[in-house]
């Protein structure tokens, strides 16, 4: 059994516009892949599908064993524990530390004080974090933004990790930078699917990239195919 699978997913807004149209993919356990194309191909779309911001109006997505067709009411914020979120523009609070910010998601499902600060403690150091627990966000650069972003998604050790556009907002070298920490992941447990429109970062990863257009699968390029490219 995969973390993800989508099964014939559509989507069709309340305004009538098709967002996505017939999706069928499958994601193994400790995949990290990507999914491309234009603006308004329906990549947030798919991720929002997966985090349950969004429901399929056809088609059933499958997290591990779980169909996301039933789960309803207090079973979403317990989804979504296993589901770490990242956006472009990273929603961290700006009157909260960074370790304050890592910190929410545990506290909101009552873990004991002793234990979330080691484990805010041990995301932050991953993320190179570790001098920077104190400081508020509007003091850090645009590239600590994003990794205390990323710190606060993998703090609860998700089953899959979900990011939007993760680098949008930062230069070639900082992205670099990020796609490398999304790396890591696999490793410990965690899946990653990445939404990007940039193609030149998706290829130099060499990953599985689905690639859609108008809400279509248009392509699944296997790693190996990207080789010698
Ligand atoms: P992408 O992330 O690839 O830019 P989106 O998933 O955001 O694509 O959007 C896919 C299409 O669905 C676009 O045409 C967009 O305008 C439309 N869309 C997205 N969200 C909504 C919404 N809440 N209501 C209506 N249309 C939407
Ligand atoms: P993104 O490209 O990251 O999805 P957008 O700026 O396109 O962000 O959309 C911001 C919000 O507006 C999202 O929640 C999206 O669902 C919604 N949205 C996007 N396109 C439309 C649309 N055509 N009609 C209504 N809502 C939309």
């Amino acid at each position: 059994m995969g973390v993800l699978r989508f099964d014939n997913v559509s989507k069709q807004y309340s305004g009538g516009h098709v967002a996505l149209a017939d999706v069928s993919f499958d994601v193994g356990e400790g995949e990290m892949l990507f999914v491309t194309g234009h603006s308004g191909a329906g990549k947030s779309t798919l991720l929002k599908l997966v985090h349950l911001s969004e429901r399929p109006s056809r088609g059933a997505v499958l997290f591990a064993e779980r169909n996301l067709l039933r789960v309803h009411g207090r079973k979403v914020a317990l989804h979504r524990r296993d589901v770490g979120v990242v956006f472009q523009d990273h929603r961290l609070l700006a009157d909260r530390t960074v370790a304050e910010n890592v910190a929410l998601p545990l506290i909101l499902r009552g873990l004991r004080r002793a234990d979330i600060a080691r484990r805010v403690r041990s995301a932050l150091e991953r993320l190179g974090l570790g001098e920077r627990e104190r400081a508020l966000p509007t003091q850090l650069s645009a590239g600590e933004q994003q990794r205390v972003g990323i710190a606060r998604a993998i703090v609860g050790e998700p089953r899959l990790l979900v990011a939007d556009e993760p680098t949008g907002n930062l230069d070639p070298t900082l992205s670099a930078e990020i796609m490398t920490l999304f790396e890591t992941l696999p490793a410990r447990g965690t899946s990653v699917l990445v939404a990007s429109h940039d193609l030149a970062l998706v290829r130099r990863m060499r990953k599985r990239v689905l690639v859609l257009d108008q809400g279509r699968l248009v392509d699944d390029i296997r790693p190996e195919e990207l080789a010698d490219e």
